[in-house]
């Protein structure tokens, strides 16, 4: 069995609803949000976080998929966020985009 829950969620092993799915990516919505829509995008293969990343098709089509995702929810103002490294707060290690939206957002965040 796979141990990495996102991996299973991109498989369909754990079903999951998608909000948007392509051949590289999909997106659901977090267990946990933090704004009214809070969505994780996340590629189909496991990569675990943007520092192991360096395949740059893949992360240009992440950031694409991530604005045709806002898009599909209706979004015009959205934040979106990569987590990396336990102190940054990744507590998945499967690369994931949070995209948040729905709510006047601070800055600098916390
Ligand atoms: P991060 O802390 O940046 O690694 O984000 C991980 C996110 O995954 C958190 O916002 C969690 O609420 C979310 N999460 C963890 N497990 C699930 C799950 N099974 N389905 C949806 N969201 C999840």
């Amino acid at each position: 069995m796979d141990p990495c829950i996102f991996c299973r969620i991109a498989s369909g092993e754990l079903k999951t609803d998608f909000v948007y799915a392509d051949e590289f990516a999909v997106a659901f919505r977090d267990i946990q949000p933090q704004a009214p829509l809070h969505v994780l995008l996340i590629p189909r293969t496991h990569v675990a976080s943007l520092a192991e990343a360096g395949d740059e098709p893949l992360l240009g089509h992440l950031l694409a998929a991530a604005a045709r995702t806002a898009a599909t929810l209706g979004l015009t103002d959205y934040r979106v966020v990569i987590n990396t490294g336990p102190q940054a707060g990744q507590s998945v290690f499967h690369l994931h985009l949070h995209i948040l939206g729905g709510r006047t957002m601070a800055w600098p965040p916390g």
